[in-house]
């Protein structure tokens, strides 16, 4: 038997520590705003079963534990997913969020690396240390694609890649997935968190390899993302680490039962929705591009749009009661600010504010 590395108790404290303290995490509470843009939900709400559960459910179901593994959930996004996946090839956790955290504690041991392609999802560097994990982040090439031989180059025991990428709204190229799953020494995982939006995803590679492991999420296309469901699929044995790594009773009752119902019986609304996203996604580009401004290409339920002084522009749409997300600095990009597309009201009130903020910060 190969020794596990030891690590003393407060060592793991300061990391867990210095980790909350250094990233300022999104705080839906701060600023009275009248219309929030950042966080990429669903803006037209909860699906009609799913709601209609929760005015329903018994009581009782609160009062006693939720199942330990949420095995009947499992089944229902086995079949939703389809290619081939079965119950066991599902895991469930409270929100995806749970998932990379405890996938993170499963495959690395502390010390080991985590390597991502940058820009993209904040959690990653600071799930990475909070599991006194090393992190080292690979800028990405032109066209928002990753830079598969830097990736590869770290040998890291982790390779975190996102399509659709949060912020850029990038597919990642199918071959490009293929060939860090093939040349990766250690575990893949794939973060689809929006992947409704795109129309494509890698459930599939699962089949191939026993090291990818696909993250998905409740949060996004399906309006749930205050229940926090979560979800990753990979092949039985992978799979099992990160429910050992999890432990039981992550997914509340409430949750597993909207959850299941959205799957059973929501899936119109959701395809419906996922489909008005899309196009609503589109004419906010087109009146971006109209204001003078050059849109990222999307395949997300969000649009990343260069605009230099990101920050201070945000700042002066949240005074006129509005708020994006700033990302300064993004590699080939620069200065950007993320939108979460949601009905055209909301966007519609997101570019009147757009332009006399930008007029005030750059003139
Ligand atoms: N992955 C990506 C790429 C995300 O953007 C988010 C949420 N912003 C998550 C994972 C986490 O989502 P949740 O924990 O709500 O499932």
């Amino acid at each position: 038997m190969t020794e596990r590395p030891t690590m003393q108790n407060a060592d793991r404290l300061a990391i867990a520590r210095a980790a909350y303290d250094a990233v300022p995490l999104y705080d839906p509470k701060r600023a009275p705003i009248d219309l929030d843009l950042t966080d990429n939900t669903n803006l037209w709400g909860v699906p009609p079963t799913a709601e209609r559960t929760l005015r329903e459910v018994a009581v009782s179901s609160v009062t006693r534990y939720p199942t330990l593994y949420a095995a009947e959930l499992k089944q229902e996004l086995a079949s939703y997913l389809g290619a081939g996946v079965t119950p066991e090839m599902v895991v469930t956790g409270c929100g995806s969020d749970d998932i990379l955290d405890s996938a993170m504690r499963a495959f690395g041991e502390p010390g080991d690396l985590v390597a991502g392609s940058e820009p993209s999802f904040a959690m990653i560097p600071i799930f990475a240390r909070m599991n006194a994990l090393a992190y080292a982040g690979v800028p990405e090439l032109p066209a928002q694609q990753p830079n598969v031989d830097a990736l590869l180059a770290t040998r890291a025991r982790i390779i975190y890649l996102c399509s659709p990428n949060n912020p850029t709204g990038a597919v990642m190229a199918r071959a490009t997935i293929e060939r860090v799953v093939s040349a990766c020494r250690g575990v893949v995982f794939i973060d689809e968190a929006y992947a409704e939006f795109a129309g494509v995803s890698s459930v599939d590679l699962v089949q191939q390899s026993e090291r990818v492991l696909v993250i998905r999420t409740m949060s996004k296309a399906f309006g749930l993302a205050g229940l926090r469901i979560g979800y990753a699929v990979g092949q039985p044995s992978l799979v099992m680490e990160v429910e050992k790594s999890r432990g039981p009773y992550k997914l509340n009752a409430l949750a597993e039962r909207m959850a299941i119902a959205a799957l059973r019986h929501d899936m119109p609304w959701v395809n419906a929705h996922v489909a008005l996203a899309s196009a609503l996604r589109e004419r906010l580009a087109d009146a971006l591009r109209a204001m003078g401004l050059d849109p990222l290409p999307s395949s997300a339920n969000f649009v990343c749009v260069p605009v230099a002084n990101c920050v201070a522009v945000g700042q002066a749409l949240r005074a006129r009661g509005v708020a994006v997300r700033p990302f300064p600095a993004l590699p080939h990009v620069g200065d950007a600010l993320r939108i979460s597309v949601g009905p055209w009201p909301m966007l519609q009130r997101v570019i009147d504010a757009l332009g006399p903020s930008i007029a005030e910060v750059n003139g």
